[in-house]
């Protein structure tokens, strides 16, 4: 659905975009994610032809975009400050999409009506724009740009201006109208939870390039570099020592855990300024046991617990490895309520080779 080839941008001397190369498949939920300054809502301007390239191509849905104008583009875009009218009601906000539209009167108030509909609410019509909260107010924004019918629609960090409650109900309810109507989304965002959330794939952008572009899954396992690890949730750190490499088998010794043999598939990039070869893994993949418990898990570790934090849901654990100085972060699922062991206790974590990631 959309194409970009090569996209170079610069502002002056400033290289914003650089070497944009990537394929947004039709009904797919994308997201450009990255931190403040990576380029992400430059590159999405530049999608929606609000912002002209340097070089490359951009082409949606096969056409060549050099010489079409944005309001000629099969694109429309939700801005997050809503921008929209409070002095008009909601149906007239909502019509505003129409304006330059030659149906009549009755058809688009059935437009109207059938957009509203699809964001959730039917009925508001008359009301007072200004009267909205905040996530009525993006429903409107949203139902808005989507009376139109674009082929895709680009949305820049729409959820940022709701609290917290907000933002993770209308996540849920814009991946279904994603799914109910069926169209292409692409989404700017810098809160990674948001994209591992809502997207089908997401393309994780630092200094004007893509770093990464996978699958939300694939991104959290096996991030292809530290910078990408290190944006992406949580992950522990160890120093780890290369003692081999042969038929695509890295053997490392990390200090705490012991040998360690993992395949290619595991071995990632370090970051230029890392003092060496480091080892990562997420909190969720070691299991504190309780005493005498065994485990499916290949491996197991002595530990101290250094700390323990209490969330309701879940309980985070601080551990030393046993013999070191080493402490990592564990998270454990509270089942049963609250169950924690108590700090300064002896203890075993149970793990896998297979949910380690090597830096190098
Ligand atoms: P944020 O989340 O903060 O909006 P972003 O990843 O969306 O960040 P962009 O807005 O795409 O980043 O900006 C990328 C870089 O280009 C930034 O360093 C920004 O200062 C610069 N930039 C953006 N627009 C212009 C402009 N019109 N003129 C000059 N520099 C610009």
């Amino acid at each position: 659905m959309i194409e970009c080839n090569e996209i170079q941008k610069y502002y002056g001397d400033y290289h914003a975009l650089r070497g944009i190369d990537l394929v947004i498949r039709e009904g797919e939920f994308f997201s450009l994610l990255g931190p403040s300054g990576c380029g992400k809502t430059t590159l999405l301007r530049t999608i929606a032809g609000f912002e002209g390239i340097s070089s490359g191509a951009v082409l949606i849905d096969g056409k060549h975009m050099e010489n079409v104008p944005a309001n000629s583009r099969p694109t429309n875009m939700v801005f997050q400050s809503y921008a929209i009218f409070p002095h008009l009601t909601v149906a007239q906000n909502v019509a505003f999409g129409l304006r330059r539209d030659p149906r009549g009167k009755s058809e688009k108030a059935a437009l109207v009506e059938e957009a509203l509909a699809m964001v959730g609410l039917r009925g508001y019509g008359g009301r007072a724009a200004h009267a909205l909260s905040g996530g009525q107010r993006q429903r409107v924004a949203l139902a808005r740009a989507l009376i139109l019918k674009p082929k895709v629609l680009l949305l820049d960090e729409p959820l940022s201006a709701l609290d917290r409650k907000m933002r993770e109900q209308m996540q849920v309810e814009l991946i279904k109208l994603q799914r109910q109507v069926g169209i292409t989304f692409v989404l700017v965002t810098h809160d990674q939870e948001e994209a591992l959330v809502m997207s089908d794939r997401i393309a994780v952008m630092f200094d004007g390039e893509i770093a990464q572009l996978d699958e939300p899954e694939t991104l959290y396992a096996r991030p292809k570099d530290r910078r990408v690890a290190d944006f992406i949730g949580v992950m522990n750190f160890l120093p780890a020592q290369i003692t081999r490499e042969a038929d695509g088998i890295v053997s490392v010794d990390v200090p705490g855990l012991g040998p360690v043999e993992l395949p290619e598939s595991q071995v990632s990039r370090a970051n230029p300024d890392d003092s060496g070869p480091v080892l990562g893994f997420r909190p969720e993949t070691m299991t504190l046991l309780t005493p005498g418990q065994s485990s499916q898990h290949a491996r197991e570790t002595d530990v101290v617990i250094d700390e323990v934090v209490y969330y309701g849901d879940m309980t985070y654990y601080d551990l030393r490895l046993e013999d070191t100085q080493h402490t990592v972060r564990i998270s454990m699922r509270n089942v049963f309520g609250r169950d924690v062991q108590s700090v300064g206790t002896k203890a075993r974590v149970a793990w896998s080779p297979g949910s380690l990631v090597l830096f190098r």
